[in-house]
């Protein structure tokens, strides 16, 4: 039987490529998003996967939205905390909505999303968490005090829970981008965007199909014995 794998964020950029790697890898994939309809729609129509539309940094729609698609497809299996967003400022410049909208979606959302499927994945003892932190979640980035500190709570997050899940068969890790191709990273002036890659040893952006693969490394059954850990995907820009 196919597993069912929920990816949050997962009609666009890297989130898509982790929808359509882990349907080409035999999943029953079902792809959350928040508001961008147009894209879902072309996103489903030439993937034929399915696509859910709600905020993660809303706990009752997450319950809600994880009961529709368990109704669908059958309980969820693989979960992919991949929805997040930026509002950059210099920390003198950032205001309270800043701060709270990037904590909300980036971190509370992985909890909203994981609490609510993690009774199930410990009563049918198996379960992968897969979280996409940041490199700037790592080593910290100037203009991202609230990014910064989101993904580097998605890490502790991950510490903790792979502690909590090892013994239900369950997995928790996190992989760490460095810089990929994607419209959050498009978004960034072209000038800024050239002093970034010049930073990067292999010359160039990630690709969001490159992130998609590490999660369909441990997303599967062959990697139980990897939980808590971190995957750096960089292209050698920050080596832990
Ligand atoms: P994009 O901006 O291209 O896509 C973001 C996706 O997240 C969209 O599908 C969007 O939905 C969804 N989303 C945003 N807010 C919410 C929400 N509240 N609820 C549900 N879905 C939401 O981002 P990327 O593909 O670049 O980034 C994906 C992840 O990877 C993020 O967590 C990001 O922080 C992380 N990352 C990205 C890097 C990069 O260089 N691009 C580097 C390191 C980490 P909609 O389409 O409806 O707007």
């Amino acid at each position: 039987m196919a597993r069912v794998a929920l990816v949050t964020g997962g009609s666009r950029g890297i989130g898509a490529a982790i929808s359509i790697a882990l349907r080409d890898a035999g999943y029953k994939v079902a792809a959350n998003y928040a508001g961008n309809d147009e894209a879902a729609s072309a996103f489903t129509t030439e993937t034929g996967i399915p696509v859910y539309k709600w905020s993660v940094a809303d706990y009752d729609a997450c319950v809600a939205g994880i009961a529709k698609v368990e109704a669908d497809l059958g309980p969820v299996e693989v979960l992919v905390n991949n929805a997040g967003i930026t509002r950059d400022a210099m920390f003198h410049r950032m205001t309270r909505e800043q701060w709270n909208e990037v904590i909300n979606t980036n971190l509370n959302g992985a909890f909203n999303m994981t609490h609510p499927v993690w009774s199930g994945m410990r009563d049918r003892k198996f379960g992968r968490v897969i979280t996409i932190s940041s490199i700037n979640g790592q080593k910290g980035q100037m203009g991202q005090a609230n990014y910064s500190a989101a993904k580097a709570g998605d890490i502790g997050f991950t510490k903790a829970l792979a502690q909590e899940g090892a013994k239900a068969g369950i997995t928790v890790n996190v992989i760490a981008p460095g810089y990929i191709g994607t419209d959050m990273v498009m978004a960034v002036p072209e000038k800024v965007r050239e002093s970034i890659i010049a930073q990067i040893p292999v010359g160039r952006l990630g690709e969001p199909a490159e992130i998609a693969r590490c999660v369909v490394f441990l997303a599967s059954d062959e990697a139980g014995f990897i939980t808590g850990s971190t995957l750096t995907a960089n292209g050698g820009q920050y080596i832990t």
